[in-house]
């Protein structure tokens, strides 16, 4: 899928609740319009003593709700409408959540892989003074994403405190733990994934302990996920799968183990006692509950009438068509939309933001404890919806999201 599709199809989902929340047309072609797109473009002198210009991105979709919030991506394939697309998705997570956030990302075409640290601190901090007029913590407030790590993260609230004159903890989420980041923040997507699958499994009468699962992409939200399949819930992880392909054993994969070999050997294929399957395969699978947490669009047209588990958790963003939808919601599947499931990253980051602008600091077990209250309440509310209006749990997740939004902007008097 096109980096266009995903703004389309999320597009598609406002439209597709316009009608419900008795909209006026024009309210949706707000709503189709992002508030301010910024393009940067930076230069640095790499370490060959040459300069080399980067170009780069900003989208803040909308702050009726508040400062806007969202990710900053380093890939050398970055475009200005994945990142409208991504930064309308954070809007209607956040407005999901409750969280008193808007919706933002960023982008920089660039190959971090062949980038060496000097380089990327250049950059980091080129970016951050490209932008520093627009961002900050009661305006918009980055954090990272594809490529992008705490040690980025620390580089980027460095330059933004320098041009401040002043430390700025809370202008940037997803720092290290020294430098005033959140405890949990590293799994909490995965987290936060796994107590709405705790609510959706209660809710169709399944056994968590001993259910059979299978997950697709074994990155920061892939690997936790298997994680804590086992170590929260029981669960036996059957199959997992990254870029070069897919593992199987029904007697159950040792997440840790599996992720060591992994970093051993660049691909969690070949794992000792498994079958090596495609990630097709993968996603066919007769298990409990399937978690894709890699990429967009793999469960489509093509393949939804073929999947076969009760529960499709999407813990990455965009990974069920429109038209698939429609076939799972008709096959009687769970499924959890991504605004839903995979919002316990920007919880956490909020939870972030407050500690810093309050100077304080939670313990794990406080913001587990934090996370799981919003991560059921969402979900609770969601169900409620769709089951009262007969309406597809994505559909209730949109409706309630949007129609926050929207009552922002109407209070406010902007439309
Ligand atoms: P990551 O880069 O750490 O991991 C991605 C994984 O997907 C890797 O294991 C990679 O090998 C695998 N992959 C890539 N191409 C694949 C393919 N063709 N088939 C199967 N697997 C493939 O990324 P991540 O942070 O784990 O994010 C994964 C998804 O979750 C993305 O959609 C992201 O937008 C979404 N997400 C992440 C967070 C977060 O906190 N990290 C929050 C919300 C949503």
């Amino acid at each position: 899928m096109s980096h266009q599709d995903l703004l389309e199809i999320v597009q598609k989902q406002i439209l597709a609740c316009v009608g419900d929340l008795e909209l006026d047309p024009e309210i949706s072609d707000v709503l189709h319009s992002p508030m301010r797109e910024l393009r940067v473009c930076m230069t640095v002198r790499m370490d060959d003593g040459k300069i080399k210009v980067f170009e780069g991105f900003r989208v803040q979709y909308n702050d009726a709700r508040g400062p806007t919030k969202g990710g900053i991506r380093f890939h050398p394939d970055e475009t200005i409408e994945t990142i409208r697309g991504l930064a309308a998705l954070m809007t209607w997570k956040c407005a999901l959540h409750d969280l008193p956030l808007g919706g933002a990302k960023g982008g920089i075409i660039c190959n971090p892989k062949e980038m060496s640290q000097r380089e990327l601190e250049l950059l980091s901090r080129a970016y951050v003074k490209a932008i520093d007029r627009f961002i900050g913590p009661d305006r918009d407030i980055p954090a990272p994403d594809v490529y992008t790590n705490p040690k980025i993260m620390s580089w980027m609230m460095d330059e933004y405190s320098e041009i401040s004159s002043k430390n700025e903890f809370g202008v940037i989420t997803g720092k290290p733990l020294c430098l005033f980041g959140s405890e949990g923040r590293n799994d909490s997507t995965s987290r936060g994934g796994w107590y709405a699958i705790r609510e959706a499994a209660r809710g169709i009468g399944l056994n968590l302990e001993g259910a059979t699962v299978a997950i697709q992409g074994y990155g920061n939200v892939g690997y936790n996920a298997a994680y804590l399949a086992k170590s929260l819930f029981g669960c036996k992880v059957v199959a997992a799968s990254d870029s070069k392909g897919g593992i199987f054993r029904e007697e159950g994969l040792d997440p840790e183990s599996v992720f060591v070999h992994k970093s051993e050997t660049g691909s969690v294929v070949g794992y000792p006692g498994s079958k090596n399957i495609s990630n097709e395969e993968l996603l066919e699978m007769d298990v409990d509950i399937l978690i894709p947490a890699a990429l967009e669009n793999v469960i489509n047209v093509v393949n939804a009438s073929r999947i076969k588990a009760r529960i499709v958790a999407e813990m990455a963003n965009g990974p069920v068509t429109t038209e698939a939808d429609e076939i799972l919601y008709e096959k009687g599947i769970c499924v959890i939309p991504d605004i839903l499931c995979n919002g316990g990253g920007v919880i956490v980051s909020y939870f972030e933001m407050v500690q810093n602008a309050y100077m304080l600091r939670w313990g794990l077990e406080e913001v587990y404890r934090r996370l799981d209250e919003k991560m059921t309440f969402a979900y609770g509310t969601v169900l409620d919806a769709s089951q009262r209006y007969g309406i597809d749990m994505r559909k209730a997740a949109y409706i309630i999201a949007v129609g926050r939004v929207v009552e922002a902007m109407k209070l406010r008097g902007w439309i």
